[in-house]
């Protein structure tokens, strides 16, 4: 099938790894021009040069914390000097701590309200005024925003905030053509789920190996997903080719959800 994404132009969040970088392999796998970012310069940079060798395709890297606005506008800015248009964004960040309720401060939680709602709203306001009928927004959530996930309350209860924002934007964003999706991610194979394997392994006092087994046993399908497989889901929700779908929440968990 083809996607349709070629010379289309997407700002795509997070990405110099991980579930991020996975969305942005697919889209310029498919010949859009992505522009990637996160915190760290010399990382997305080469994120970004390895795409575009591998993909014969243009990418941008520029260094943005999600959480500062100004730094949002630039990465915006920026991409739209080098390339007039804008077509859609990967709305995505790192992931806010896990901890029990009774061992997060305000403080914390400030923070992950500013990581994970705050940053979606922000970037989403950033790109909404460049955006035209055919334009998508895409966030990505968690498996927490149909099971809470133990010790991750603050990334529960903020990524409701972000799906109930998806379904707000889905509607009031229609009449101009703009589509808005989420991606619920279950497990995939990224740096941040193997850290907090280990975190749980610590805790429960076996090894890396035994917690991960454990988790593998609730995936229907037997194997962490892919950032590849992942990247391929978003990579349709962004594209011309899902232009009916709207207001969506799919989930990429190798069926680990099991509600119907
Ligand atoms: P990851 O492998 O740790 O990658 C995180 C990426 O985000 C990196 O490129 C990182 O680069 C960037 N980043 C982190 N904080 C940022 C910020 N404030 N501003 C800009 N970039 C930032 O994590 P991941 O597994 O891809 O997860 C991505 C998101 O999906 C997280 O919110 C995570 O909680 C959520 N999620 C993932 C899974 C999964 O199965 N992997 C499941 C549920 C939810 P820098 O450090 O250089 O900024």
């Amino acid at each position: 099938m083809d996607l349709g994404l070629n010379g289309r132009v997407y700002l795509v969040a997070a990405s110099s790894k991980g579930l991020g970088l996975g969305v942005a392999r697919a889209l310029a796998t498919d010949g859009a021009r992505v522009s990637l970012c996160s915190r760290t310069a010399n990382e997305v940079e080469l994120a970004a040069q390895q795409l575009a060798t591998q993909f014969n395709t243009p990418t941008l890297a520029t260094a943005c914390d999600v959480t500062q606005p100004a730094e949002i506008a630039q990465w915006v800015e920026r991409t739209l000097n080098t390339w007039g248009r804008v077509d859609g964004i990967l709305v995505n960040a790192g992931g806010p701590p896990s901890k029990a309720f009774t061992e997060i401060s305000d403080a914390e939680w400030q923070s992950a309200f500013e990581l994970t709602l705050l940053s979606s709203v922000r970037m989403i306001r950033a790109t909404l005024p460049h955006f035209t009928h055919g334009s998508a927004i895409l966030t990505i959530t968690s498996a927490s925003v149909v099971e809470p996930i133990e010790r991750l309350g603050m990334s529960t209860v903020m990524r409701a905030g972000v799906a109930g924002l998806v379904k707000t934007l889905a509607d009031e964003l229609a009449p101009q053509g703009i589509r808005v999706n989420n991606l619920i991610p279950g497990r995939i194979d990224t740096d941040r789920v193997a850290f907090l394997d280990q975190q749980r392994a610590q805790r429960l006092n076996i090894s890396f190996e035994e917690a991960r087994a454990q988790s593998l046993k609730s995936i229907p399908l037997g194997a962490l997903g892919t950032v590849d497989e992942f990247g391929k889901a978003g990579a349709f929700l962004l594209s011309p080719a899902a232009s009916y779908i709207t207001g969506a929440s799919l989930r990429v968990d190798g069926g680990m959800l099991r509600s119907i």
